[in-house]
């Protein structure tokens, strides 16, 4: 049983993941690669002037994830079974996943979510038409599902989907550890 597993690798996704494996919680990606990134030409995302294709963004999350621990999943969920502390996410090719927390990164797509009993609204950014419905801390409507980044409503924009993704993470992190979490690697001492 891995601690969690986020379902969609775009920038939410991946982002959520590196901050949960470099928290030292089991984190397993699920991802079919099909997501709204791929189609982008990023030229406004923080650190990146000279912009980045939405494929090299998409393709170096994974990397990033994965070099912080994280297992990468190639396939399509279709469903998630079970409740907080035990879920169990069954893939469309037969594989099953168990994990304690599941954080839903799927992009524009709310089918999983609907067919797990997640409450979705309409969304309220141009061209999204349903989201799931979560609170400030990204809490789904079921108990121990998350989401994060386009799915749940927030400006479709990869370093904010990105930075939802790694918030909603910090909130899954503070809330399995007990305290508030912060990742802060520091520069060594000048000397
Ligand atoms: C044409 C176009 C141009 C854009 N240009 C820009 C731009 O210039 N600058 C900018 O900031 N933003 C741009 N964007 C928006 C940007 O791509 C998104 O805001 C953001 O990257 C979405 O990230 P995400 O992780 O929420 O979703 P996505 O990148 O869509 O990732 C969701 C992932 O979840 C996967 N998934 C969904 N359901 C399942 C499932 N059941 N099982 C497994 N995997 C699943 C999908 O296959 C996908 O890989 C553009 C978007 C488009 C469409």
């Amino acid at each position: 049983m891995s601690d969690v597993v986020i379902i969609g690798g775009g920038p939410a996704g991946a982002s959520a993941a590196i901050f949960t494996a470099r928290a030292g919680l089991s984190t397993v990606v699920v991802d079919e690669g099909k997501g709204i990134t791929r189609r982008a030409e990023v030229n406004n995302h923080l650190g990146l002037p000279e912009g980045i294709s939405g494929p090299e963004l998409v393709t170096r999350g994974r990397q990033h994830a994965e070099k912080s621990g994280a297992t990468w999943v190639e396939g399509a969920a279709e469903a998630i079974e079970g409740s907080a502390g035990a879920f169990t996410v069954r893939l469309a090719d037969g594989r099953e996943l168990t994990a304690a927390h599941v954080v839903l990164a799927t992009g524009t797509s709310v089918t999983l979510a609907e067919a797990a009993g997640v409450a979705t609204v309409p969304g309220t950014e141009p061209r999204i038409k349903q989201i799931v419905s979560v609170d400030a801390d990204g809490r789904t409507s079921v108990p121990g599902i998350w989401a994060a980044g386009t799915v749940a409503g927030v400006s479709v924009h990869t370093i904010v989907t990105a930075g939802d993704g790694a918030r909603v993470a910090i909130n899954v992190i503070s809330e399995v550890r007990g305290e508030r979490h912060v990742d802060h690697d520091v520069l060594p001492a000048a000397g």
